[in-house]
């Protein structure tokens, strides 16, 4: 049986010293971090993502905007939007809640923000910077999954990582930082050509391809290590579940996470770090 790592408590921990931080700062600097959120249209997913972030924000002491737009706003408005959040020095950071509208283009969108603001780590000057290893803001849910792979002190360095999933937003970045943590790390994606027997090489196995239970046991090593970064409807319940079977992978795992609870509080505690690491950063310019 397997240990679970818990992303709520695991949050509320970080949560807690962060908000220690910011009032300790607040008092030098004379003002909170604030976070700005653009939010186009009225997709379900995304409304409740952003009311996740709002009250986990106002928890911390992080003041935050949500600028909410009718689904058939121009480019240019959302455009003129960031321009003037870019210049305003009282916003520390901006966030784009994806995804976009499809008449918006959310690649032009996502390259207007200002890098020192882009709390989510998706500029391709942030990208970069992760690539290169210098010093940026790196995207929240990979930053979440290493956080969580810390608070248990599991080895990364030498282990086999397998991350099942290519996004820019996720498995790219995911890769990316267990390499840098001297991981062996394979990458698969929709085209590889039996998952199972690259799944079950995994010290660490890093489930983000978007599928309801996909990771079954018979994938997974004995004593592997489990995260679960999936968020989809379970089809048979509608309730949200992972990408791994987690009754019965759990059964096999040295240590597992589960959804919910898992990597979801964990992202949304990043994105707030983040904000604080951009606030502290304008003070420094
Ligand atoms: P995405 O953009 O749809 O990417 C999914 C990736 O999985 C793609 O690279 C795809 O391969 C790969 N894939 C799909 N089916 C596969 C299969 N059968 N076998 C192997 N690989 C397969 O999704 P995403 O944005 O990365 O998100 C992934 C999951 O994480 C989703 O459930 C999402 O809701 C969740 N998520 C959770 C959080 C959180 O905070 N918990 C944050 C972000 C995302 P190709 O590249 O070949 O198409």
């Amino acid at each position: 049986m397997s240990i679970v790592i818990s992303g709520t408590k695991l949050a509320l921990s970080i949560r807690e010293r962060l908000s220690k931080d910011i009032l300790v700062a607040a008092k030098i600097h004379g003002r909170v971090p604030k976070l700005a959120v653009i939010l186009v249209g009225n997709d379900m997913g995304s409304l409740s993502y952003v009311k996740g972030k709002e009250k986990a924000a106002k928890e911390v002491g992080i003041l935050i905007d949500t600028y909410h737009y009718q689904e058939d706003i121009k480019e240019i408005d959302v455009e003129n939007k960031i321009r003037e959040l870019n210049n305003d020095n009282s916003v520390d950071g901006i966030l784009v809640q994806l995804p976009l509208p499809k008449h918006i283009n959310t690649d032009y969108i996502i390259n207007l923000v200002d890098p020192s603001k882009d709390v989510d780590g998706f500029h391709p000057r942030n990208v970069a910077s992760l690539y290169l290893k210098q010093t940026g803001i790196s995207p929240c849910t990979p930053k979440g999954v290493i956080t969580l792979l810390d608070s248990k002190n599991i080895t990364i360095e030498g282990k086999r990582a397998v991350v099942v999933g290519r996004s820019n937003i996720v498995g790219m970045p995911m890769a990316k930082m267990l390499l840098d943590r001297n991981a062996t790390v394979t990458i698969c994606h929709s085209r590889t050509k039996d998952l199972a027997s690259i799944t079950k090489e995994a010290d660490i196995l890093i489930a983000c391809l978007g599928k309801a239970k996909y990771i079954t046991a018979d994938m997974v090593k004995e004593g592997a290590v489990v995260i679960d970064v999936g968020a989809n409807k379970d089809p048979l319940t509608n309730k949200l579940c992972g990408d791994v079977d987690f009754d019965n992978v759990s059964l096999k795992a040295s240590y597992i996470t589960k959804v919910p609870g898992g990597v979801g509080p964990m992202t949304i505690c990043c994105l707030l770090e983040n904000t604080f690491i951009a606030y502290l950063g304008h003070f420094k310019k």
